[in-house]
């Protein structure tokens, strides 16, 4: 494996990030999600040292631009519990932002030079660096806005070399995606498809594989819409069709109150504690280390260019970024 993985405290070689969430959130503010806040960096570091505990070395940050991150927080957090942690930029899906002074309303250009400065130089005035990019859509939709940060986000991945994740509203639109993205000169095996299993149609991700896409699969413990047997027959035919070696596994929690530092359940540690280890029984330990440690290093790996001019001066780190 070439390059290195970015992180939060700086570049890895891609062989030492070892099992990997690759979907959760330890700061989050969205108008999407009331009351579910993820903003008190103590419960959050908590929850942090929670999954490293249940057997995880790593975790994507996956909170993008405008949405309560906090990269300076968060580099303090894997800095305390030892958690390797690459964040994100980008955006979300449009209806994250609603209501004027969004980052929605950016042009293209500058979406680009924000974006390019967060994997290159440091995310909001700080000099903690995104190691992905994010986009998102729609349930079988994306908009004018989405459409262009799907497309700055595949030019900068084309240009860089950086991975992507992209939401999927439901597992929609995927093949629509890669498509888009391939326009912009993002090749399918630079982006994971996060939600794809909320279609959990192991044919359909058999086609995906064969795009070279990632499959995010993160809906675990969410039996009031689907028991996590449902996801595990559908990881399972996707082994047997010789789709491992593009699966990725996360949470994607995402809630307050599903956070057991905030007060909820089940957090972090369910996806090493309880779903792991009926994937591992069902595929066996060689697919299992595929997915956890060995896809996920290959997906976040890239060579980064040096920073463009304008870069801040080293030390002149400021507050974090609260959403406002
Ligand atoms: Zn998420």
């Amino acid at each position: 494996m070439t390059g290195v993985v970015r992180t939060v405290l700086g570049d890895i070689a891609p062989d030492a990030l070892g099992p990997t969430d690759y979907h959760e959130h330890l700061f989050q503010v969205t108008p999407l999600l009331p009351g579910e806040d993820l903003d008190d960096e103590d419960a959050s570091r908590a929850e942090a040292a929670a999954l490293l505990a249940s057997g995880a070395s790593a975790m994507v940050e996956a909170t993008p631009t405008g949405l309560g991150r906090r990269p300076q927080a968060v580099a303090r957090i894997s800095r305390d519990t030892g958690l390797h942690v690459v964040h994100t930029t980008g955006l979300h899906r449009h209806a994250h932002y609603p209501g004027p002074h969004q980052p929605t309303e950016l042009s293209r250009s500058d979406l680009l030079s924000r974006f390019r400065a967060d994997l290159l130089v440091g995310m909001d005035d700080t000099a903690v660096r995104a190691g992905l990019l994010k986009a998102g859509v729609g349930y079988w939709s994306a908009d004018e806005v989405e459409r262009t940060v799907l497309d700055a986000v595949g030019q900068l991945a084309a240009e860089t070399g950086a991975p992507v994740m992209v939401h999927l509203e439901h597992g929609s639109a995927a093949h629509k995606v890669l498509d888009l993205l391939d326009e912009s000169g993002c090749p399918p095996d630079r982006v994971a498809l996060a939600h794809v299993d909320r279609n959990p149609d192991p044919g359909l991700h058999l086609e995906l594989a064969a795009r070279g896409a990632y499959l995010g699969y993160d809906g675990a413990a969410r039996h009031q819409r689907w028991p996590d047997s449902m996801l595990l027959d559908c990881l399972a035919e996707v082994v047997a069709g010789g789709g491992g070696r593009r699966l990725l596994l996360g949470g994607d929690v995402a809630r307050r109150s599903r956070y057991v530092s905030y007060g909820g359940m089940p957090g972090l540690a369910y996806l090493f504690d309880r779903f792991v280890p009926r994937v591992r029984a069902r595929v066996g330990d060689e697919a299992t280390d595929q997915i956890l440690t060995e896809n996920p290093a290959r997906w976040l790996s890239w060579e980064p260019g040096p920073a463009p001019r304008h870069r801040p001066e080293k030390g002149s780190v400021v507050h974090d970024q609260h959403r406002g």
